[in-house]
C-alpha cells in the first residue's frame, strides 16, 4: 500500500487493514531506530516509532521522512510520549503535539498521544491533529489492571479512531479482565487492549481474538519497550499470532519461577508441526488459585505443572492417573470437556523411553542419585517394569522412606563399586548452569548407560566424563523432549514430532548458552 494512499483512507477502514502485530521500535538516536526498521521492515510492515527516546525528537524527522519515503509499504505509528504519563519526552505538552502534528508530515499515518496530554490540550488542537493523522489516544496503567470500563468511557469523550488501552497485570486473571474488556467493548470501538509484565504474556497472543485490532511485539529482548513485551519474531513464529482465532486451544505452563521455561518452545513448535490449532503460553502462576481462575476462564485445555505446584495441584484435580498417584506429583494436567481437572504424570515415560531404545530395563540394575519428585517418578517406572533399583540420596532418610514405598533398595556411597549397575541416572540438581559439578567422583561412574536428568547445560560434566569412558550417555534433554511429547499424545491424541522438538530444544539451549557467554564477554 502506497504511503499517498494510506493518509487519503478514512481512518474507520484502517482496522480491518492493519497487520495482528505491530513492531515497536526505540533507540538513542534515529540512526539506531532507523537501522532496526531497516531490518526487519520487509518482515514487520507495521512500525511504531517511539520517538520520546530521542533527545531531539524533532530534529529526526527529515531522516525518518526519508525512511519512509523510501519504505512506501510501512504504516508507521509515531509516539512520543510523556515522561508523566510513562514516556521518555521531557518537553512541553505544546512540543510533544508539534512532534507528532510533524511525524504525520514525515509520512507516519498515525500518532500516539495519551488520555492525559489530551486531557490538557484545547479540543481543536486535537481535532486538528486527527484531521491530519489517524489518532491513537492511549492510557497506560503501569500499576495494575483497574477500571478498565470506566477509563474508556472516559476515554471516548476524545474523539479518536483508536482506543488503546494497556494496563499491568499482577495476576494471570488481570488477563481475564483485559479479554472480558475487549470481548464487551471491541464491537463498538476500534480497541487495543493489552496487560504488561511478565504475566501479561496470555494478553499480548490472545486480545487480538478478544477483539484488540492488533498487539505489539518488540524487535529483539534487548530493544523492549514495555514491560513484559515479546519480540515480533517470538509472536509470529513461536506464537503464531497471525493464526490465532477463537477455534486456536490454549495450553500453558505454569510455575514459578517461569520466564527461563523451554517448554513453550518445545510445545509450540510440536502444535505447529502437527497442525493443531493450539497455543501454549508460560503462565507465572503466583498462586494456584489464581491459576485455577484463569483454567476456567479463559479456558485453558491443558497445563503443564512445573516447579512449584506439582504436588500442590493435587487437592484442585477431579481425578488422577495410578502414575500420579503413587509418585504424589502431578505434571500434566487435562481440562475434560465438562470442565474437570484430570491429573497424569509424565517424567515417568520421560524416564523409560530414552532408556528402553537403550537397553531391556527389566532386570537391569539401576542406580538412582536423588530422593526428590524426579527421583521418585523414575524409582517407580523402573520397578513397573522389573527393574532393579538402589537410591542414593543425600539425605539419607528420604532415600530409605522412598525405597520402602517403591519397594527399592537403598546404597551408601562406599558401596557403590560393589554393585555392577547397567545404569546410572542422576536426579539432583548437581551439574546444573554450566559449574562443572558432578555428583559421582570419575571412579564410581561404572555402567553400560549413564542418564543426567540435568538438561542445562546439555553436555554436563557426568556425561562428558561417562562418554570418555566409553559409557553410553542420555543426556536431560531427551527426558525433556519425551516427558513433553507424552503431554501433546493425551492432550492431542496424535503422536508427538520428538525429532522436531528434540531439535527445537536443543537450538534454544545453545542460543542460551551463546547469549551467556556474550553477556560475560
Ligand atoms: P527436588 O524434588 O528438589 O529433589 C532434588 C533432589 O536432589 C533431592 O533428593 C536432594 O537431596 C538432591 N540434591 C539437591 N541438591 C543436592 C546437592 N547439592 N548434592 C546432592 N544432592 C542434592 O528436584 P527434582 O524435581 O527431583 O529435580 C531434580 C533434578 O532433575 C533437577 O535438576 C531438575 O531440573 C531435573 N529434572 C529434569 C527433568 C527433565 O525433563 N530433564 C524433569 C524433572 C527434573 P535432599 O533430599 O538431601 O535434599
Amino acid at each position: 500500500m502506497a504511503l499517498a494512499s494510506w493518509s487519503t483512507v478514512a481512518p474507520r477502514f484502517l482496522p480491518q487493514r492493519l497487520p495482528r502485530v505491530c513492531l515497536a521500535v526505540s533507540g538513542d538516536s534515529i540512526e539506531n531506530i532507523l537501522g532496526t526498521a531497516e531490518s526487519m521492515a520487509r518482515d514487520n510492515p507495521f512500525i511504531e516509532f517511539r520517538l520520546d527516546y530521542l533527545k531531539q525528537p524533532l530534529a529526526a524527522l527529515s531522516k525518518l521522512h526519508r525512511f519512509l519515503e523510501t519504505h512506501q509499504y510501512v504504516t508507521a505509528i509515531a509516539t512520543c510520549r510523556r515522561a508523566e504519563s510513562g514516556g521518555k519526552f521531557k518537553g512541553s505538552l505544546a512540543a510533544q503535539l508539534e512532534v507528532l502534528s510533524k511525524a504525520h508530515g514525515a509520512g507516519c499515518q498515525l500518532v500516539d498521544l495519551e488520555l492525559q496530554s489530551a486531557l490538557k490540550s484545547k479540543p481543536e488542537a486535537i481535532a486538528r491533529l486527527r484531521s491530519r493523522a489517524g489518532l491513537i489516544l492511549s492510557f497506560h496503567d503501569f500499576r495494575g489492571t483497574r477500571n478498565l470500563d470506566d477509563t474508556l468511557e472516559k476515554m471516548l469523550e476524545i474523539p479518536a479512531d483508536f482506543y488503546k488501552v494497556v494496563s499491568t497485570a499482577t495476576t494471570l486473571a488481570d488477563n481475564v479482565a483485559m479479554m472480558k474488556f475487549l470481548q464487551a467493548q471491541s464491537g463498538g470501538h476500534a480497541l487495543i487492549g493489552l496487560c504488561m509484565g511478565e504475566q501479561g504474556v496470555i494478553s499480548r497472543v490472545l486480545s487480538v481474538r478478544a477483539g484488540s485490532v492488533f498487539t505489539f511485539g518488540a524487535a529483539s529482548a534487548e530493544l523492549k519497550t514495555a514491560p513484559g513485551q515479546i519480540t515480533t519474531l517470538d509472536l509470529r513464529s513461536i506464537y503464531r499470532v497471525d493464526q490465532v482465532d477463537t477455534a486456536t486451544r490454549v495450553y500453558g505452563v505454569a510455575g514459578d519461577p517461569i520466564g527461563h521455561s523451554l517448554s513453550p518452545v518445545i510445545m509450540n513448535t510440536a502444535l505447529r508441526r502437527e497442525n493443531v490449532n493450539g497455543v501454549y503460553l508460560p503462565l507465572h502462576a503466583k498462586t494456584l488459585k489464581d491459576l485455577i481462575h484463569c483454567v476456567r476462564e479463559i479456558p485453558l485445555h491443558g497445563l503443564s505443572i512445573t516447579m512449584p505446584y506439582k504436588q500442590a495441584i493435587l487437592p484442585y484435580l477431579d481425578n488422577t492417573d495410578a502414575h500420579t498417584a503413587k509418585i504424589g506429583a502431578c505434571n500434566t494436567v487435562v481440562r475434560g470437556q465438562e470442565g474437570k481437572l484430570y491429573g497424569f504424570n509424565t517424567d515417568i515415560a520421560g524416564v523409560l523411553r530414552p532408556l528402553e531404545q537403550r537397553l531391556a530395563i527389566e532386570k537391569a540394575k539401576v542406580l538412582v542419585l536423588g530422593a526428590g519428585g524426579a527421583a521418585r517418578a523414575a524409582v517407580f517406572g523402573l520397578k513397573e517394569r522389573g527393574a532393579e533399583v538402589w537410591i542414593l540420596n543425600r539425605t539419607s532418610a528420604k532415600a530409605q522412606k522412598l525405597a520402602r514405598q517403591a519397594k527399592a533398595r537403598t546404597i551408601k556411597r562406599a558401596d557403590l563399586r560393589k554393585i555392577g549397575f547397567d545404569v546410572i541416572i542422576n536426579a539432583t540438581p548437581v551439574g546444573m548452569g554450566n559449574a562443572g559439578d558432578c555428583p559421582l567422583k570419575d571412579a564410581e561412574i561404572q555402567a553400560r548407560v549413564v542418564f543426567d536428568m540435568v538438561y542445562d547445560p546439555v553436555e554436563t560434566h557426568l556425561l562428558q566424563v561417562s562418554r570418555a569412558k566409553g559409557i553410553a550417555v542420555i543426556p536431560g534433554v531427551e527426558m525433556f523432549v519425551q516427558q513433553a511429547a507424552r503431554q501433546f499424545e493425551i492432550w492431542t491424541g496424535k503422536p508427538a514430532p520428538a525429532g522436531d522438538m528434540l531439535r527445537a530444544v536443543t537450538i534454544a539451549l545453545q542460543e542460551r548458552a551463546a547469549g551467556l557467554k556474550q553477556s560475560k564477554v
